[in-house]
């Protein structure tokens, strides 16, 4: 069990602007570094039966191609250590050489010794001190899984997990609270034992040798307060890079939002070095989502751009058509399938910015303020529509093609500002 330290309060208050070690995940050629100053890095998870090797490369490749920069995949069985290799090398074979994660709990330390052939293809593992063994066996089996990451030079993320805390840690820190005089607030202890349990297994493992570079630390919750008063106390408290996330953020809009809020809050404050989005996809839902989602979180902090910003207005009662809404979703879905294509033609064209507005009230002002927009008639307005260009009125579309006139438009735009680029390199 991790040895508890005295009982502090954890304060909620902001933190100084954090600069985190970094640690360098590598594949062959493929180098992500995580923290220090490399961008915030962001991460996705597999839902494939591991054993399942072909399923599970294709996901992988799926989630790559989303933008995840690392992919985690389960490490849970004998099997399952076998198939990782074969995932790896289904991986080279198909050119997708983002790093894979391994997860363990509970068998790591086995499944790390016997299986060396998993243990040199994962480029990261995964350990949650919570679930690495009791008592005696449970400091034996994590340095078994240290020794393993420190052999290969892998980097390890200690994650712990609020579902899955370190109990002997808190019985230890629950005690301690009621021997107090006036005993802290129950969730106060609980936020002191992930903390805790996250920090002295890093002092552990940085005993039995691994470099502290190696170590990314991750103390998960599932609630949007809770998951910022641990991770201010965190960044307070170390300098390794922190791994971001709402554990079980729940469907949908739900699982979405909270997420943002909790991770928005936290990367303004310059908390937070990769981020994952742990939403359950919902019936008939892409696994790409959770990437979506967590891509979209960075570009609307302005952290990142990975894909050409659609400005569109809500709509109301000046316009009795969705045409703009329509309009608008077709000029987002052709930017976003047009992008790995795009981004290896036209540098730069992540940063472009397009508005497709509803009428006269603020379609030109924000028409102007993008690169190209379009501005579409209202109820009762002339049925015109100008188009802007670097903020001048360029054009006027009219008729029943407006839709892929203006695409061609974007098209023409992307090709004359960013193809330029390309030709001068
Ligand atoms: S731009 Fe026009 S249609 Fe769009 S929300 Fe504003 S007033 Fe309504």
């Amino acid at each position: 069990m991790n040895a508890p330290e005295s009982l502090d309060i954890i304060d909620a208050a902001a933190p100084a602007p954090r600069r985190s070690r970094q640690a360098r995940v590598v594949w062959g050629r493929e180098v992500v570094t995580v923290g220090g100053d490399a961008p915030v890095r962001v991460q996705a998870m597999t839902n494939t039966d591991t054993v399942d090797v072909i399923g599970t490369a294709i996901q992988v490749k799926e989630l790559a191609r989303a933008g995840s920069e690392m992919v985690r995949i389960t490490v849970n069985t004998p099997e399952a250590a076998e198939a990782v290799p074969h995932i790896r090398e289904q991986l080279d074979r198909m050119d997708v050489h983002v790093p894979l994660i391994g997860d363990f709990h509970y068998n790591g330390h086995r499944l790390l010794s016997e299986y060396p052939a998993m243990a040199q293809a994962l480029s990261k593992y995964r350990i949650n001190p919570g679930n690495v063994g009791k008592g005696d066996k449970r400091d034996r089996q994590f340095a078994m899984m240290v020794e393993t990451a420190a052999k290969y030079d892998k980097v390890v993320r200690i994650g712990v997990n609020w579902g899955s805390l370190d109990q002997e840690l808190l019985a230890e820190l629950m005690d301690q609270n009621a021997r107090r005089p006036q005993p802290v607030d129950a969730k106060q202890v609980m936020y002191q034992a992930l903390v805790q349990s996250a920090l002295s297994s890093a002092a552990e493992a940085r005993e039995i040798g691994l470099n502290p570079d190696n170590i990314v630390i991750s103390c998960k919750v599932s609630g949007v307060q809770d998951l910022i008063s641990v991770y201010r106390a965190l960044a307070r408290r170390c300098d390794y890079a922190l791994h971001l996330g709402l554990t079980e953020a729940g469907m949908g809009v739900k699982g979405t939002v909270a997420s943002a809020t909790a991770l928005g809050v936290l990367l303004q404050e310059g908390i937070g070095d990769t981020i994952r989005v742990s939403l359950t996809p919902q019936p008939g839902e892409a696994r790409t989502q959770e990437v979506v989602v967590a891509l979209e979180i960075l570009q609307s902090l302005g952290l990142r751009s990975f894909n050409p910003s659609v400005t569109a207005c809500p709509g109301c009662g000046r316009t009795t058509s969705t045409t703009f809404q329509e309009l608008a979703k077709q000029i987002d879905d052709f930017l976003r399938a047009q992008m790995p294509v795009w981004k290896a033609r036209y540098p730069g064209v992540e940063t472009l910015k397009v508005a497709v507005m509803g009428c006269i009230v603020n379609g030109p002002g924000e028409s102007k303020h993008a690169d190209i927009g379009i501005s579409l008639p209202g109820t009762g307005e002339a049925p015109a529509a100008p188009v802007f260009i670097d903020g001048e009125k360029a054009l006027t579309l009219r008729g029943p093609a407006i839709a892929q006139e203006f695409h061609q438009l974007v098209e023409r735009y992307i090709e004359r500002r960013f193809g330029t680029a390309t030709a001068a390199h």
